[in-house]
């Protein structure tokens, strides 16, 4: 069924951002089609949501379809939560996933970015991703090689034409689960100690490369981290430039992790975007280096 003038704030975890001009949900392939077919039709821009958990949308919302992938009984379903999908591994006593517990967001969501987390991410675990390419409009079975997934991206992220249906994924059949629950309650731990609880999109920036040897040590000697590939924590530099709780309106750079964006409660769209712009050009300014948004820009 298709809806109109949705807001979009409440399916986000940043609560932020206008309604969408049209939207439905929809927890199987044929019904996916179907939609992606009727968009076509009446020429829609349309829009895939997962969990919400990596996007903002913009304060004047989503001029189009928003296909919002819900819950089905179908683990492996792209609109499943990648934390189901860690729970049932868990269970079920196969290693490989622990990394993933406490992602918020789906399956699918987490294909398109790569997500990881302590030393894991998806490209590690997948076999096969099920992908609809509307450019085409076949469905494929893709290789994990195929995904060319890197750093917080993959195949998916820069061509938004294929849409993740399903997922295979590759894990190690253990013979008790008491390894996996130990790692995960360890992980979880540290992420409740790390991670801010207030609404946000999860980390604002990727962390970027730099070859600038001195900063890396400068880095190095301060968080007692090595820096491997010349990836510098977002969050560190953000400190550096003294902005960890700057302030504009109803939104906040986290006192707790300095790449979390937060919204306090009544933060708009252009808030966070104005705030991001201080960071990159401060940023920018201070050590040559162009931060890039790992959240995604909704209806801007
Ligand atoms: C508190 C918090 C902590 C976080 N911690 C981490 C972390 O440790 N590691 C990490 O990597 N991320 C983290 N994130 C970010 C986020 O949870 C992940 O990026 C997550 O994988 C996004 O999934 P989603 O379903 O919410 O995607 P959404 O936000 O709904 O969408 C993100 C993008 O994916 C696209 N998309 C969604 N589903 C599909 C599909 N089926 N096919 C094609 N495109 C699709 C959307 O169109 C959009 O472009 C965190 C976020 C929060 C709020």
């Amino acid at each position: 069924m298709i809806q109109e003038n949705i807001s979009l704030a409440k399916y986000t975890t940043f609560k932020i951002g206008g309604p969408a001009k049209f939207f439905a949900e929809t927890d199987n392939e044929s019904d996916l089609l179907s939609l992606l077919n009727l968009a076509k039709k009446n020429n829609w821009k349309f829009f895939i949501l997962g969990g919400g958990s990596n996007i903002l949308v913009s304060d004047d919302g989503f001029d189009g379809l928003v296909i919002k992938l819900k819950t089905a009984r179908d683990k492996f379903w792209a609109g499943n939560s990648l934390a189901s999908l860690a729970g049932y591994c868990k269970e079920n006593f196969f290693s490989g996933l622990e990394w993933a517990t406490g992602i918020p967001g789906t399956i699918g969501g987490a294909i398109r970015g790569n997500a990881g987390a302590y030393g894991g991410c998806m490209g590690d675990v997948i076999e096969i991703v099920r992908v609809l390419d509307l450019e085409c409009g076949k469905i494929e079975n893709y290789s994990c090689e195929k995904c060319q997934f890197e750093y917080r991206s993959s195949i998916f992220k820069r061509n938004g034409k294929l849409i993740i249906l399903s997922v295979v994924v590759n894990l190690k059949k253990e013979k008790s689960g008491e390894a996996i629950v130990d790692t995960m309650q360890n992980i979880l731990k540290k992420r409740r100690e790390k991670i801010p609880q207030n609404f946000s999109a999860g980390s604002f920036f990727q962390n970027p490369f730099t070859n600038d040897q001195e900063l890396i040590s400068r880095f190095e000697r301060d968080s007692g981290v090595k820096v491997i590939d010349g990836k510098i924590p977002a969050g560190w530099l953000i400190d550096e430039v003294g902005l960890r709780g700057k302030k504009i309106g109803g939104v906040m750079i986290s006192e707790n992790h300095a790449n979390f964006i937060v919204n306090m409660g009544t933060g708009t769209a252009q808030e966070v975007v104005t705030l991001s712009g201080i960071i990159k050009q401060k940023i920018r300014h201070r050590f040559h280096i162009q931060l890039k948004e790992e959240v995604v820009y909704v209806g801007f």
